[in-house]
């Protein structure tokens, strides 16, 4: 007689968000038959694709009693990845009739797909809108594994104390800022914000402007800014010193090197000798992982943006699988890694697919570090994946027994990121990757209609 098979087990499971990552964990716990309650403190699903022409009240959000302003996107925000590329594997991003057409679409366009997301999946049934986490930690001393999730319902004021079997953490890692040290700052006169805090280029209107990043914000924003500024400079810490070049097909767009100093004066001093008055430096220097309500008595720290230890990104060993994070990796492409990763802890949660032994995990997670270090890669980029997001997808997808990643995906990827670099002003609206469209579209025949 073949041997019985054990039956899957389910579990009552609190996500945290109804974000990109949320939703698709509540899919993906569901179709494994796990019962699952998502809470989210905003109105509706979407998290950062939510725009709103709202900014918190400290330009900087340093202040750590300010009121919360999720989104990070401002108003002209399309996307830096082809739709094809970008969505969901098995629910493609394609361009919806009265939607925008485009590839590089829109933040709303965005937001619309995570709508439809959740339409068609209901997950909005188990979502509970307008509820904060407030508390996560430990149900019982002697760790039975289960969680205490503490959360108050901000319109009527109801506040829960509840205990689940496990928490997923989906609260997105764009909210809390990184600032750059400046020599000088505190006695420097003129206005300072974060990224985070800005919407649309108008208020800029005859500054001077300083931006200080590498990253696809300070790219963007600074082209967004030039339009209606007087000047902007943007400052690259890794810039070499005497980078000094005036941007191709703008009069007022100038790339430097990092700030050396800043004056009493107003004045702002480049590593390269460049001297200029300024009136905003803006920070798009990114953000920091933040778990406000998470307490584990120090199984899970953030330690100079590494978020640690996590097995694969995913599960702390010392409290698997009953606490995983869904989207801890960067420079990546976001929805098909979360759907690879939700897929995995629904899995691993009903006994489907196994862990390594605690010791192990803890072996990976070290062995990881120590590579990082021999090539001297800092710690704050723990969780930079890059081209290596493909071979951990690739892993993923092997646990779970699922398709990893497809090639066309992989190669759009990299064509856009070398597109982007070169041709920053163009690449959302030409391109070349005709051939990996087609792929892509055969692919989506087989999940839509
Ligand atoms: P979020 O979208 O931030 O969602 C987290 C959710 O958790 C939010 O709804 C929040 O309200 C909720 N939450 C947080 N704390 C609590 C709590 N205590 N209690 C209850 N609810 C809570 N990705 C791309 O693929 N393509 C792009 O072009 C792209 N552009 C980007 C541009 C900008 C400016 C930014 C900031 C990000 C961009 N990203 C892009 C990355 C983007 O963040 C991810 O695609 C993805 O949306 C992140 O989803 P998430 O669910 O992890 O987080």
């Amino acid at each position: 007689m073949a041997p019985s098979l054990s039956p899957l087990r389910s579990h009552h499971v609190a996500v945290i968000g109804a974000g990109a990552a949320g939703l698709v964990a509540a899919r993906e716990l569901r179709r494994e038959g796990h019962s699952v309650v998502v809470f989210e403190r905003q109105k509706q699903v979407g998290g950062t694709w939510i725009y709103t022409d709202h900014v918190e009240p400290d330009p900087l959000s340093v202040d750590p009693t300010r009121p919360v302003v999720h989104s990070s996107v401002y108003a002209t925000l399309r996307t830096n990845l082809p739709r094809e590329c970008m969505g969901y594997i098995d629910f493609p991003f394609v361009a919806r009739s009265g939607g925008d057409q485009r590839r590089f679409p829109s933040h709303g366009e965005v937001l619309a797909y995570l709508q439809e997301f959740a339409k068609e999946f209901k997950i909005e049934e188990v979502i509970r809108f307008e509820t904060a986490v407030e508390r996560v930690a430990p149900a019982t001393e002697g760790g039975s594994g289960k969680w205490r999730v503490e959360s108050t319902e901000t319109e009527k004021r109801v506040r829960r104390d509840e205990v689940y079997d496990a928490v997923v953490v989906c609260n997105g890692h764009y909210i809390e800022p990184r600032l750059a040290e400046i020599p000088g700052i505190s006695s420097w006169p003129g206005k300072e914000m974060h990224s985070h805090n800005y919407r649309t280029p108008e208020p800029f209107k005859d500054q001077v402007v300083v931006l200080i990043g590498n990253s696809a914000s300070a790219v963007d924003i600074s082209r967004d800014i030039a339009g209606h500024a007087k000047e902007v400079h943007v400052a690259g810490r890794s810039n070499p010193a005497d980078t000094y070049i005036k941007q191709p097909g703008y009069i007022n767009l100038w790339m430097h090197s990092m700030i050396e100093r800043v004056n009493k004066d107003g004045s702002v001093v480049f590593q390269n000798g460049q001297t200029i008055l300024v009136d905003v430096i803006m920070h798009c220097t990114g953000y920091k992982y933040h778990f406000p309500f998470l307490e584990t008595n120090g199984s899970v720290t953030v330690d100079d943006n590494r978020v640690g230890p996590l097995y694969k990104h995913v599960f702390p060993p010392e409290l698997a699988p009953w606490l995983s994070f869904i989207g801890i990796p960067w420079q990546v492409v976001p929805f098909p890694l979360f759907e690879l990763q939700s897929k995995w802890i629904a899995g691993v949660l009903s006994g489907r697919i196994m862990l390594p032994s605690k010791d192990d995990m803890m072996e990976d997670i070290k062995s990881l570090y120590a590579t990082l270090e021999a090539q001297g890669i800092q710690k704050r980029y723990t969780h930079r994946m890059g081209i290596a997001q493909f071979e951990y997808n690739d892993w993923l997808a092997t646990q779970c027994g699922c398709p990893g990643t497809e090639e066309w995906r992989k190669e759009m990827y990299l064509t856009t990121g070398v597109r982007k670099r070169t041709t920053p002003e163009t690449y959302r609206d030409e391109w070349e990757d005709h051939h990996l469209i087609s792929q892509a579209s055969q692919d989506f025949s087989l999940y839509t209609h």
